[in-house]
């Protein structure tokens, strides 16, 4: 069986801190799923994302499985406002 996406096994869940975040972009020239969103803030390119994106007044978050969890956590390192979170989920399909 085939699958179209690349398949990993490691699925992660990468949410930014809306009130951290201010708009700085160091997150964007280490992982480009970072998108310059609507009021300056960041959002996310959600090509590879395996869910919808989740956005609240305080959050805006995306769940992925595509192999990149290093430069996802890269973004999170360079964040000067510790505004972007990476987490593992382990045993989801
Ligand atoms: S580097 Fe941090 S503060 Fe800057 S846009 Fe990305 S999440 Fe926001």
């Amino acid at each position: 069986m085939t699958t179209e996406r690349l398949d990993t096994g490691t699925t992660y869940r990468v949410s930014v801190d809306l009130n951290a975040c201010d708009g700085v972009f160091a997150c964007l020239v280490r992982d480009d799923r970072f998108v310059e969103a609507d009021g300056g803030l960041v959002g996310f390119d959600l090509t590879d994302a395996v869910d919808p994106v989740e956005r609240t007044a305080d959050e805006v978050a995306a769940t992925f499985r595509d192999g990149r969890i290093d430069e996802a956590q890269a973004a999170a390192a360079a964040c000067p406002l510790d505004a972007i979170t990476v987490e593992e989920r382990e045993g989801e399909a």
